[in-house]
C-alpha cells in the first residue's frame, strides 16, 4: 500500500477514535435515514452493537495498512458477515452501510478529503462490505437455530441451569460458546457456553448467573420457563485440549460450563492427559457443580479436582448442597489466581481459563510470571 494511503487510513483512525460514540451514532443514523426498516433488525438497546461496531472499524483501519495479517483480516470479516445473518441482514444492506460509512468519513476528514483520500477509503470499505457480503451469501450453515426450554431450575438466588432441546441438530465444537437470544429480550444477543458437548439429540444445557443490573441474564434466571423458545446463532471460541501434554483448567463461577463440557468429552476417551481443574467461587456453598466434577473424577483417574473459595465459610443465606469436605474434594481458600499459582509448577501444562474478565486476566498474568508460556494459555475473548 502506498504511503499516502497508509497515512490517510491512519489519519482516519485517529479521527474516528477522537469521538467514537459520536462516530458510531452518526453512522447508524445515516443508515436508518437511508433505509428506515434497518432499525427493526436491532434490539431496543443498541449499546453492545455500537461498541462492537466501533471495535470492528478500529480493527479494520489498523489492519488494512499493516504490513501483514491480511489473510486474518479477511477471515475476520468473513466471520462477521456470516454472524450478521442472525440479525436478518440482507445483501443490499451492505451498500447502505458502505454509503453511510463513506458519508461519515467524508465529514470527519473535512479538509483532507481529496480525491486520493476518497479513493483509498472507498477501496478499504469496499473490501470490508464485499468480504462480509460474499461470506454471508456463501455460508452453508443456517443463520440461526431454535431450541425449546425443557427444564429450568435455580441453584441459588442468582444462578440457574437451563436445559433445552434444539429443533434441528446444532453444529458447534465442544468448548465453544453460542450466541443466544431469549423471548423476553428479542434481538439482544448474548454469549453463553453449553456445559455439555454437542450431541445428535440436540440437547443443550446452560449455566447462567444473573449479573446485577443485567437485562438478559436476570430475565433467564427469574423469568425463563419450560416451553420458552430460544434462538441460537453462530458458535465461536477455540478452547480445546491437546492430548500430548498435561492440562490445567481454571474455572470461575459459570466459567465452569465450557470446561465441564470438555471434561465430559474427555471422559469418553481412553487417552485423555492428566488434568487438574481448580473450580472457584466466592463462597464454598456456591460451588454448585462439585458433585458432578467428583463423579467424573471417580471414574477417570486422570482428573484431579480442587475446590477454591475466597471465603472459608458460607454466609447464613447460602445453603450448600454438599461441602467440599463432604464430597472428599481438596478445598483451598484464596483467589483462583493465587491458589493455582501457589499449587504447583505449571510450565509444561496447557492451560484453559474460563470465568470473569478480571479472574482470567489475574490468573493469566500470574501464570506467565510463574513461567507458563503465553502461547500455552487459552481463554475465550473477554468483553
Ligand atoms: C465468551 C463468553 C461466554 C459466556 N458464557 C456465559 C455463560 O455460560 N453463563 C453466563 O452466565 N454468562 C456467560 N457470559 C456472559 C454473558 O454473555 C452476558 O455478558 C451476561 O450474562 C450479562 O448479560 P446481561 O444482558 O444480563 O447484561 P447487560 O444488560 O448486557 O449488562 C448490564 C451491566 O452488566 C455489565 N456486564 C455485562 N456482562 C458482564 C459480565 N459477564 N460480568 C460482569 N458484568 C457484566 C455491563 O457492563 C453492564 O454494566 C459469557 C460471556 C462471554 C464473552
Amino acid at each position: 500500500m502506498a504511503s499516502h494511503s497508509r497515512h490517510t487510513l491512519h489519519h482516519l483512525r485517529t479521527a474516528v477514535n477522537r469521538q467514537p460514540d459520536r462516530f458510531v451514532t452518526n453512522v447508524y443514523t445515516r443508515m436508518f435515514a437511508i433505509d428506515p426498516d434497518l432499525r427493526d433488525l436491532f434490539g431496543v438497546s443498541m449499546a453492545a452493537q455500537q461498541i462492537a461496531f466501533h471495535r470492528v472499524i478500529d480493527h479494520v483501519l489498523e489492519a488494512i495498512p499493516a504490513e501483514s495479517g491480511h489473510a486474518d483480516l479477511v477471515e475476520f470479516l468473513a466471520q462477521l458477515g456470516r454472524d450478521h445473518r442472525k440479525f436478518g441482514v440482507e445483501p443490499e444492506h451492505y451498500h447502505v452501510m458502505y454509503t453511510a460509512l463513506m458519508g461519515e468519513f467524508a465529514s470527519l476528514m473535512e479538509g483532507y478529503w481529496d480525491e486520493e483520500a476518497q479513493q483509498t477509503v472507498s477501496q478499504a470499505m469496499m473490501l470490508v462490505t464485499g468480504v462480509m457480503r460474499g461470506a454471508a451469501e456463501t455460508a452453508t450453515h443456517p443463520a440461526r437455530w431454535t431450541a425449546e426450554v425443557v427444564e429450568k431450575y435455580r441453584i441459588s438466588r442468582d444462578l440457574a441451569v437451563v436445559r433445552l432441546i434444539a429443533h434441528a441438530p446444532l453444529t458447534f465444537n465442544v468448548g465453544q460458546y453460542l450466541e443466544v437470544h431469549i423471548p423476553q429480550w428479542p434481538k439482544q444477543w448474548r454469549n453463553f457456553s453449553p456445559s455439555i458437548p454437542p450431541n445428535p439429540a440436540g440437547e443443550l444445557e446452560f449455566h447462567v448467573r444473573a449479573i446485577q443490573g443485567g437485562t438478559v441474564s436476570s430475565a433467564i434466571v427469574s423469568e425463563t420457563s419450560v416451553g420458552d423458545v430460544w434462538t441460537l446463532s453462530q458458535s465461536h471460541g477455540t478452547l480445546h485440549v491437546d492430548r500430548d501434554r498435561p492440562v490445567l483448567m481454571v474455572a470461575g463461577g459459570t466459567g465452569l460450563a465450557p470446561l465441564r463440557a470438555l471434561l465430559i468429552e474427555m471422559s469418553k476417551r481412553a487417552d485423555s492427559p492428566p488434568t487438574h481443574i481448580f473450580y472457584g467461587m466466592r463462597y464454598p456453598g456456591e460451588l454448585y457443580d462439585l458433585s458432578v466434577l467428583r463423579r467424573i473424577a471417580a471414574t477417570n483417574p486422570w482428573l484431579q479436582v480442587t475446590a477454591v473459595s475466597e471465603e472459608e465459610r458460607d454466609p447464613w443465606w447460602i445453603t450448600a448442597v454438599a461441602t467440599p469436605a463432604e464430597l472428599g474434594i481438596d478445598h483451598e481458600i484464596g483467589t483462583l489466581a493465587d491458589v493455582v499459582v501457589g499449587a504447583g509448577n505449571w510450565e509444561d501444562h496447557q492451560v484453559l481459563i474460563a470465568g470473569s474478565a478480571q479472574m482470567i486476566e489475574a490468573t493469566r498474568r500470574k501464570l506467565i510470571i510463574a513461567g507458563v508460556r503465553a502461547s500455552r494459555i487459552q481463554h475465550d475473548p473477554v468483553y
